[in-house]
C-alpha cells in the first residue's frame, strides 16, 4: 500500500520498524551508483547518514574521530564538565590525519646503520635529523631511503651528516604561518608537500625546531577517507550535546560555541517551552551554530521546534534499546510511527530528521529512511565498537562492551538527570538500564558493513539517493505493508536444523589499509 494511505488506514496504531516491510520497485541502475549523502542539519551534509548518540558509553573523541573519517558524525555527551567536553571536541578538531607529532629522529652523528635499523625495526624509511637527535629540537635535515638504499656495507658506518639532505635544500613549513584561530591549515600544508616533490614535509617552529612531520604515504592514507565529514578547512566536524536546563546550557554553549559544528539540545521530551526558548536564545546569540532540537515524536512538536529555529529534528521517545521510558511513564511512540509522523512536517519544511533509537541493523536503517529520516542516530550499534568509551569484559568467552542508558541511575548520577527532568526529584526513577553488548570490532569495519546493507536495500527499492527518496515520499510513491507474526517469522531465517556460523563479511583490501590508531 502507498505510504500515506497506509498510515491513514492505520491511524491510531503505533508501528515499530519490525512491524513493517518495504516493497521492492523497478531497478534501472547498478548498486555502485547509489549515493547516501544526506543532510543532518540545514547546513551540514554527511556522506554516511549515521550519527552517534550523545551517551557516555557511546561518544567521546575517539569514536567521533573514526566515525567522522567514515563520513558520519559524533555528538559528544554532556556527562562531564563543560571544559572536559570542550577538550573532547578539541581532540576531534585537532586530529590531523597524516601528522606525525613524535617522529623517530636521529642526530647527524648517528650512522647510516642507525637509519637502516629504524627501517628494519619500525618500517619508517624517512628519518628527520635534529641537533641532539630528539624529536622537537633544532631541525637539521632528512634522510630518506634514496639516501641509503644503494650504499655499500662500509658506507653504513658513515655519519648521517654526510648523506642527509640538509635543511637549506628542503622545503619546510613554519607552523605558525599555517595556524590561525586554533586550527592548522591542512589543505595548504598538503599542497606544499605535493609541490615540494619531497617524500616528507617537515613542519618547524619559528626557532627552527621540529614540530611535526607530514609524509607522502600518510597523505595518501588521508585520501583514503574520501567520505570524511570535514569543514571547508578539512577539519573533522563534531557535535556536542547540551542539557536544556537554562543556566547550565548557557555555560556549556559559551564554552563550546567557537569550536563545535553543531549542538544537540538533549532532552527526552523536547516539546516544551524550555527548549523553544533555548533554541531562540541560541539562534540569536550564536547564529553561526547549527542546532538540533528534540527528542520529539509528533508533528506539532516538530513544528514548534522548527519555528523556534531548529536546523534539524531528533525523533524518538522510548524506542532505545536501553530505555524504560514507556514502561515507567506510559509515554512515547513506536519508532516507525514517530519517524513517519514527524517526517510529514520536516519534509515539507526541508528540515533534516534524525531517527534516534531502536535501530538494530541495516534493515531498520532502510525503513527509517523510507519513513522520512535523513540520518539515523545509533546507540547500541556503536557502543559495541572498540572506539566507544565503555569498558570491555569477557563473559562466557564473548567479548562484551558496557552500554548504559543516560536515564540509568549510574548515568544520571553523572549529570544526565537533566535529560529526564529529574534533577530536583527526591526519588529518581530510572528511565534506562545498564547492560553490555557484544563487541563489533572497529567502526572502520562495522560502519561500512552497515552502509553496504543499506545500499543493498536501496537497490532493491529502486532508489539511488536521498533526493529521489524524498520525491517519492512527497509524491506518495513508496510502498509498504504491515507484517503479520507469520510474515516476521518467514522474513527471518527459519526451517533449518541448525545455523552454522556464516563467513564474516569480506572487505576489499583498502578497508584494512584504512584502519587507523587514534
Ligand atoms: P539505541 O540505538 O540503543 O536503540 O537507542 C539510543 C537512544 O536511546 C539514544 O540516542 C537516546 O535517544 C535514547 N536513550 C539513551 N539513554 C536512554 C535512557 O536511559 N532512557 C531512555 N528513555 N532513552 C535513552
Amino acid at each position: 500500500m502507498r505510504i500515506h494511505d497506509f498510515f491513514q488506514k492505520f491511524e491510531g496504531e503505533s508501528f515499530t520498524y519490525n512491524d513493517l516491510i518495504c516493497l521492492p520497485d523497478f531497478i534501472n541502475f547498478s548498486m555502485e551508483e547509489i549515493n547516501l549523502t544526506s543532510k543532518i542539519t540545514r547546513e551540514i551534509t554527511l556522506r554516511t547518514p549515521i550519527v552517534s548518540s550523545p551517551m557516555d558509553t557511546v561518544t567521546e573523541a575517539e569514536l567521533a574521530i573514526v566515525l567522522a573519517l567514515q563520513g558520519g558524525l559524533g555528538i559528544i555527551h554532556y556527562n562531564m564538565l563543560p571544559q572536559e567536553q570542550l577538550d573532547q571536541v578539541l581532540k576531534v578538531k585537532k586530529f590531523k590525519n597524516g601528522f606525525i607529532s613524535d617522529p623517530l629522529t636521529l642526530s647527524p652523528n648517528n650512522t647510516i646503520q642507525d637509519v637502516v635499523h629504524i627501517k628494519k625495526e619500525y618500517g619508517y624509511s624517512i628519518v628527520p635529523i635534529t641537533e641532539d637527535g630528539k624529536p622537537h629540537s633544532k631541525f637539521l635535515g632528512l634522510v630518506t631511503k634514496y639516501d641509503y638504499s644503494t650504499l655499500s656495507l662500509e658506507d653504513l658506518e658513515k655519519p648521517i651528516w654526510e648523506r642527509m639532505i640538509p635543511v637549506e635544500r628542503l622545503s619546510t613549513v613554519v607552523f605558525e604561518e599555517f595556524y590561525s584561530e586554533g586550527y592548522f591549515d591542512l589543505v595548504k600544508a598538503n599542497n606544499r608537500l605535493l609541490d615540494s616533490h619531497q617524500a616528507a614535509l617537515p613542519i618547524i617552529d619559528q626557532l627552527g625546531n621540529l614540530r611535526y612531520l607530514m609524509t607522502r604515504s600518510d597523505l595518501q592514507k588521508h585520501q583514503n577517507y574520501p567520505l570524511a565529514t570535514t569543514n571547508s578547512s578539512q577539519v573533522l566536524r563534531v557535535g556536542a550535546a547540551i542539557e536544556t536546563w537554562h543556566d547550565k546550557a548557557i555555560e556549556r554553549l559559551a564554552a563550546l560555541e567557537k569550536h563545535v559544528d553543531l549542538v544537540v539540545f538533549d532532552t527526552s521530551q523536547g516539546h516544551s517551552s524550555y527548549l523553544v526558548d533555548l533554541i531562540k536564545f541560541t539562534k540569536s546569540k550564536y547564529p553561526h551554530l547549527q542546532i538540533i532540537g528534540g527528542n520529539v515524536v509528533s508533528s506539532d512538536a516538530c513544528e514548534a521546534l522548527i519555528k523556534a529555529g531548529a536546523d534539524g529534528i531528533r525523533v524518538g521517545m522510548g524506542s532505545g534499546s536501553i530505555c524504560t521510558t514507556q514502561e515507567v511513564g506510559g509515554v512515547g511512540r513506536a519508532q516507525a510511527s514517530a519517524v513517519y509522523n514527524c517526517a510529514q512536517i520536516c519534509k515539507r519544511k526541508s528540515i533534516p530528521l534524525i531517527a534516534d533509537g531502536g535501530i538494530t541493523g541495516s534493515s531498520d536503517m532502510v525503513k527509517a529512511f523510507i519513513l522520512g529520516a535523513d540520518s539515523v542516530m545509533l546507540g547500541s550499534l556503536l557502543a559495541s565498537t572498540s572506539e566507544a568509551p565503555g569498558k570491555c569484559q569477557i563473559k562466557n568467552g564473548i567479548l562484551l562492551k558496557e552500554y548504559r542508558g543516560m536515564g540509568s541511575s549510574k548515568a544520571m548520577q553523572k549529570g544526565s538527570s537533566f535529560r529526564y527532568s529529574t534533577q530536583h526529584a527526591t526519588i529518581k526513577i530510572p528511565e534506562g538500564v545498564c547492560g553490555a553488548v557484544p563487541s563489533k570490532g572497529s567502526i572502520s569495519e562495522w560502519v561500512p558493513c552497515l552502509i553496504q546493507g543499506v545500499k543493498q536495500g536501496f537497490h532493491k527499492l529502486g532508489y539511488k539517493n536521498f533526493s529521489e527518496l524524498r520525491c517519492a515520499f512527497l509524491d506518495n510513491k513508496l510502498m509498504l505493508e504491515k507484517r503479520s507474526d507469520g510474515a516476521k517469522k518467514e522474513g527471518s531465517v527459519h526451517s533449518l536444523y541448525e545455523i552454522t556460523q556464516d563467513a564474516p563479511p569480506t572487505f576489499s583490501k583498502s578497508h584494512y589499509e584504512d584502519l587507523i590508531n587514534v
